[in-house]
C-alpha cells in the first residue's frame, strides 16, 4: 500500500522542486540579465509563481498522505527521511496562517523600505519602529511553529534543522574570547604583511580567466554550470545538473573575484554533487546553509587561502600579471591574502574577525528574541560589543547595526549558519587530513580529486537524509565543536604572524 502513496507524494512534491526551480531561474536571470525597465514585470511573476509555490505545498492533499504514510511501518530508511523531510517543509508552510503571511508580507516591505533610508541618513530611530513590528512577528512566528527550549529555536530550525540556541551559545561564548585574544596578539605583532605591491590595477579579463581555471581545477563541472558577473555573487541551482554560479571584478582588488568565485564554487560542488537519482526530490537538497556554508568557506579559506595552494599557482598567477607581481612569490601572495585587519563591517571580515561579527549578531537576536533586550537599544549594545570584540569604535549606525539587509528582510537565526559552516569546514578538514595523508601535496600539485570525492560521499551524496550535526557527527566521529577552528586558526595565524 505504501508503494502507491510514496509514489503520489514523490510526484506531488516533484512539481513544488519544478515551481521553485523556475523561481531561482528567474532570480539568476534578474540578477545577471535583466534589463533595469524589467523589474516591475518581474517583481510581479515571481510573486504569482510564488503563490503558486505556496498552493502547491499546502495542499491538503499533502497532509492526507504524509498522515497515512507515517502510519506504515514498512518503509526503507530513504523513505522514511523522504516523508520526515516533506513532512518538515509541509508543517512550515501551513503552520502559519495566511493572515500572518500577508501581515508579515506588508511589515516586512516597509521595513525594508525603511532600512534603506535609515542607513542612507544612518539614523537607526527612523528604523526602529518597523523592527520592533518585525520582532514581536518573529516571536508570534515562533509561537505558530513550536519549540522547545528558546523560541529563538523555532527561528534557527528554518536555516539550521536540529541546532538549538542553547547548544550554539556556549560554542560562541567559547568562540568569542578565544579569537578576540588571538587578534589581540595578532595586532601587536611586529611581524605584519608588506602590503603596498597589491595596490595595483589588475586588469579584470586576467581576473576572469584566472577564476575559471580555478574553478576546472578544482572540479566545478561547466557542462553542468557556469559562471557570470553580477553585483552580489552568488550560486543557484535549477538541478544538480545545471548550477550557477556569479562573481564579481574589480581592478584594484587582485583577491576578490578570485576568492569570491572559490567561494561560489564550493557551494557549486555541494550542489552538483547530490545523487542521480534524488533529482527533483526532497533528498536531493542542501541539509541546511551551515552545511552550504562549510564548503564554501573550506574551498574560500582553507584550500584557497594555504600556502600549498600558492605554491601551485604563484608561477601560473606571475605568468598572468608579468612584471607587476616581480619580487613577489608564494609567500608573499600567501601573507597578503591572509593579512589581518578589524573591519566595522562584517563583509570585509577575514578569517580571524568574522565570526566576532556573527556572534555579536547572535547574542543580539537572541535577546530581542527571548525578551532581554528592547530593539531601541540595539546601537548601543552593537557598539559596546565592537569595542569588546574588535577593540573598533563605531562611528555611525550606518557602519554599525545598520549594515546587514538581514533584520529588515525579518530574517532572524540566519547570522549563526555563517560561523556553524566555519566550524563544520575545519572540523571535516582534520578528518580529511587523516583519511588523506597526501591531502596538502596534492593540493600543492593542484589535484583536487581526492578532496572532493571524500566530500562528495561523507557530505555531499547525504542532501537532506541527515541535519547538519549529524552530517558532520558520523563524518568525523566528533560532535560538532569550536576545537578544530581554534587549532587551525591559532596554528596558521600563530604561524604567520610568528606568535
Ligand atoms: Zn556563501
Amino acid at each position: 500500500m505504501s508503494d502507491t502513496l510514496l509514489k503520489q507524494l514523490k510526484n506531488d512534491y516533484g512539481k513544488v522542486v519544478d515551481v521553485n526551480m523556475i523561481l531561482s531561474l528567474l532570480h539568476w536571470d534578474l540578477e545577471v540579465n535583466m534589463p533595469p525597465k524589467g523589474g516591475d514585470a518581474r517583481g510581479q511573476q515571481l510573486a504569482t509563481l510564488s503563490g503558486i509555490a505556496h498552493q502547491l505545498l499546502t495542499d491538503p492533499e499533502f497532509g492526507v498522505l504524509l498522515n497515512a504514510l507515517e502510519d506504515c511501518s514498512d518503509l526503507d530508511v530513504d523513505n522514511t527521511a523522504t516523508v520526515r523531510e516533506i513532512r518538515h517543509d509541509y508543517d512550515l508552510s501551513t503552520k502559519l496562517p495566511e493572515s500572518y503571511v500577508t501581515n508579515f508580507a506588508e511589515v516586512q516591505n516597509k521595513a525594508f523600505q525603511a532600512w534603506v533610508t535609515a542607513r542612507e541618513a544612518s539614523d537607526f530611530k527612523q528604523f526602529q519602529p518597523h523592527l520592533e513590528s518585525l520582532v514581536n512577528l518573529l516571536k508570534q512566528k515562533a509561537d505558530l511553529l513550536g519549540y522547545e527550549g528558546s523560541p529563538y529555536n523555532a527561528l534557527i530550525d528554518e536555516y539550521e534543522r536540529g541546532m538549538t540556541a542553547e547548544e550554539i551559545k556556549p560554542i560562541f561564548a567559547d568562540l568569542a574570547e578565544r579569537q578576540s585574544l588571538l587578534l589581540d596578539k595578532i595586532m601587536q605583532s611586529p611581524n605584519q604583511p608588506e602590503m603596498g605591491w597589491v595596490d595595483q590595477t589588475w586588469d579584470e579579463k586576467k581576473q576572469w580567466d584566472f577564476t575559471m581555471e580555478v574553478l576546472q581545477d578544482i572540479g566545478y563541472d561547466f557542462e553542468a554550470g557556469r559562471q557570470d558577473k553580477s553585483i552580489h555573487p552568488f550560486t543557484t541551482n535549477f538541478d544538480m545538473n545545471d548550477v550557477r554560479i556569479t562573481t564579481r571584478v574589480h581592478e584594484r582588488e587582485l583577491f576578490s573575484a578570485l576568492t569570491g568565485s572559490i567561494h561560489e564554487g564550493g557551494h557549486a560542488l555541494y550542489e552538483q554533487g547530490f545523487i542521480a537519482s534524488d533529482q527533483r526530490t526532497v533528498l536531493g537538497q542542501a541539509a541546511s546553509l551551515g552545511v552550504h556554508e562549510s564548503q564554501s568557506r573550506m574551498y574560500e579559506n582553507m584550500i584557497g587561502r594555504s600556502l600549498p595552494f600558492w605554491n601551485h599557482y604563484t608561477p601560473k598567477i606571475k605568468a598572468l600579471y608579468g612584471s607587476q607581481l616581480n619580487g613577489v612569490g608564494a609567500n608573499e601572495l600567501y601573507r597578503a591574502i591572509n593579512a589581518v585587519q578589524p573591519s566595522l563591517i562584517r563583509v570585509e571580515a577575514d578569517e580571524c574577525t568574522y565570526n566576532l561579527h556573527v556572534i555579536l549578531r547572535f547574542e543580539i537576536e537572541l535577546a530581542l528574541i527571548e525578551g532581554d533586550l528592547k530593539v531601541a537599544d540595539i546601537p548601543e549594545v552593537w557598539n559596546a560589543k565592537i569595542k569588546q570584540y574588535l577593540g573598533l569604535d563605531v562611528p555611525s549606525d550606518a557602519k554599525g547595526c545598520l549594515q546587514d539587509i538581514h533584520w529588515s528582510h525579518g530574517s532572524m537565526g540566519y547570522f549563526p549558519t555563517y560561523s556553524l559552516g566555519n566550524l563544520y569546514a575545519a572540523q571535516l578538514v582534520e578528518k580529511i587530513e587523516d583519511d588523506l595523508q597526501d591531502l596538502w601535496i596534492d593540493v600543492e600539485h593542484g589535484s583536487f580529486s581526492g578532496l572532493l570525492f571524500w566530500l562528495r560521499t561523507n557530505v555531499h551524496e547525504v542532501g537532506r537524509r541527515k541535519v547538519a550535526k549529524d552530517i558532520v557527527r558520523d563524518a568525523t566521529g566528533k560532535e560538532p565543536s569550536a576545537e578544530p577552528y581554534m587549532r587551525y586558526l591559532e596554528g596558521k595565524y600563530g604561524a604567520l604572524y610568528g606568535l
